[in-house]
């Protein structure tokens, strides 16, 4: 299938489209590769060696692998070397150095048995991502999955396989036995749908929209109940108070939380609620600050926003748009595609005022360089707005206000809430959604629990 550059439009190079078979035989593969014990069968310290050995080929690779990932799939060199292989290095490191810290228990049963809990890789596991940050959100897939015995075939998106191929292939370079990871890259529809569909995959592991997801469950629903969890999509509010310690700085990181990789990010802000007495002067430096952004070449590295991944992914965004300002909304700034000349996918930094809640600009995940800006009065209100849509994966709170900061952390209801910053957490803290922004956790020790089976052993003495 042709690999179009969203920077041009050009083709970049074309790649395998994976067929049913290809799936099959790839799942097979890895199956074997998980049953014979080529790699839970390891000593731990042996897997750990071979992953440190990966993490630091794919750090000594950087700047090649988000070159090609950035040809690939749009987002801002800056951004990409930081969050992709730095990021895929850093997570894959974190997992290789916690695996051997796994225990199991001793349960602390009667005299006369012995119960012995252990913690056993699940299997075979699916991995299906999509083109945001397929080596950050890859990696956050295959540095646990790996770290605790399983086998993976992973599956990249169409429009973002390319960086993700080498990724797999330094891991071969690294020592990975082969078959422990394999990758299928071609469309959802055949290659996911396939993993999907299999009896022999044991947990599928997913980011990306929920439509998938709902397909994904029915899918285990039908084949072999395998565990299915969902990292999906977001409309996360940013809440600004009145009393955030530097209205200034809360302007400047709300901007860089919409639109910095032009909005594509699971966690993006894309709903400011504003606080009434401070809106109209916060409009107006969040105006200021989208007009001055950089938007152009990802590859220049003064860009701060780069392209859209694809043409429909564009056009789907100013669909959004046009269905705003026929419903009279205001269309601040933005609301247009930009640098066409190029060939490439750009589109201005957008705000929109006058929004209702139940707009699709307000309900639903836009996923490109787009913020609704709402006003509120109370706390109270700011708390109906936030959670008066059926996603619920972050959310950022700007205030001094300690209680009212720890209150509101309580109520929003979100699996990330950002205090006086928005996004940048770290790999020691989970992240994960609440109702349609999906269900179990990337990141942290947590993302293990998904991979590791609890087994008892029933001892009579
Ligand atoms: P998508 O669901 O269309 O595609 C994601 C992946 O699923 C791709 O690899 C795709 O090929 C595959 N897929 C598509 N149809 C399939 C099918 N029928 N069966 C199996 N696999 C199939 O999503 P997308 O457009 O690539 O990604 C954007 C979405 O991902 C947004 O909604 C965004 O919010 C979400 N996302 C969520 C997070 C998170 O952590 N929660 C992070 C990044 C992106």
């Amino acid at each position: 299938m042709p690999v179009l550059s969203p920077i041009d439009g050009s083709c970049l190079t074309v790649m395998a489209r994976g067929t049913a078979q290809d799936s099959a035989r790839a799942i097979a593969g890895t199956r074997r590769a998980f049953d014979d014990g080529r790699w839970s069968g390891l000593a731990p310290s042996q897997r750990k060696a071979i992953l440190l050995t990966w993490a630091d080929m794919i750090d000594a690779h950087a700047l090649e692998l988000a070159v090609l990932g950035v040809r690939d799939n749009g987002t801002e060199i800056g951004m990409a070397l930081k969050a992709e292989p730095g990021s895929a290095a850093a997570t894959i490191r974190y997992y290789a150095e916690a695996l051997d810290k796994i225990y199991g228990e001793i349960a602390p049963t009667a005299p006369g048995a012995l119960g012995l809990v252990h913690k056993a890789p699940v299997g075979v596991v699916g991995a299906i991502v999509p083109w945001n940050f397929p080596l950050m959100i890859g990696a956050w897939k295959l540095g646990p999955a790996l770290a605790a015995g399983c086998t993976v075939v992973l599956k990249p998106a169409e429009t973002a396989s390319l960086s993700l191929l080498w990724l797999a292939e330094l891991g071969l370079q690294a020592g990975l036995p082969p078959g422990v990871l394999n990758v299928v890259c071609g469309e959802g529809a055949v290659v996911g749908a396939a993993i999907a569909e299999s009896r022999d995959v044991d947990v599928l592991v997913f980011t990306g929209s929920g439509a998938t997801g709902r397909r994904l469950l029915q899918a285990s629903a039908q084949s072999n109940l395998k565990r299915v969890y969902l990292e999906l999509g977001g409309k996360s509010p940013n809440i600004v108070f009145a009393d955030a310690p530097d209205l200034d700085e809360a302007v400047a990181v709300s901007a860089a939380g919409i639109f910095r990789n032009s909005g594509q990010v699971c966690i993006a802000g894309s709903r400011l609620l504003v606080e009434r007495s401070i809106h109209d002067a916060f409009v107006e430096k969040l105006k200021a600050r989208a007009e001055a952004m950089v938007v152009g070449d990802p590859l220049d590295p003064a860009t701060q926003a780069g392209a859209i991944n694809s043409e429909q992914q564009l056009a789907r965004n100013l669909a959004f748009i046009d269905e705003a300002r026929a419903a009279g909304r205001d269309i601040v700034c933005g609301g247009t595609r930009i640098l066409a000349e190029t060939g490439g996918y750009y589109m201005a930094p957008t705000i929109v005022t006058g929004v209702a809640q139940s707009d699709r600009i307000v309900q639903d995940e836009v996923f490109g360089p787009v913020v609704t800006v709402q006003a509120f009065d109370t706390e109270e209100e700011a708390i109906a707005l936030a959670n008066g849509t059926e996603f619920g994966l972050a959310a950022g709170l700007w205030t001094s206000n300690l209680s009212r900061a720890h209150r509101m952390i309580g109520r929003l209801r979100a699996g990330v809430v950002h205090v006086n910053t928005y996004g940048g957490a770290d790999m020691t803290v989970p992240l994960g959604g609440v109702g349609q922004s999906g269900n179990g956790h990337d990141k942290s020790l947590h993302a293990f629990d998904k991979f590791l089976d609890l087994k008892t052993a029933w001892i009579k003495l």
